[in-house]
């Protein structure tokens, strides 16, 4: 059995991409291919991917922040190995 159109019976579909007004967010019309009538929606951009991609960027920032703050207690010492030598 197929899906068909309930307008005007019509058994193939489309996405087609909208960006509602007062939206902030494209969505993925799931539409007829014939009369274009809209027959649901889904979010344009794929939450698991981008969270796979925010983690990716997560762990290099982490990273980032260890390199730094190995880099900052090195100076510190040297800032205080300097001072020590002050007359
Ligand atoms: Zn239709």
């Amino acid at each position: 059995m197929m899906s068909r159109c309930p307008r005007c019976d019509n058994t193939t579909f489309e996405f087609e991409i909208n960006e509602p007004l007062l939206s902030n967010y494209k969505m993925n019309v799931f539409q007829c291919a014939s009369c274009k009538a809209a027959i649901g929606a889904m979010e344009y951009y794929d939450a698991g991917s981008l969270i796979k991609e925010q983690e990716a960027r997560f762990d290099q920032l982490d990273q980032s922040v260890s390199q730094l703050a190995y880099r900052v207690l090195a100076l510190t010492s040297a800032v205080e190995a300097l001072a020590k030598k002050l007359p």
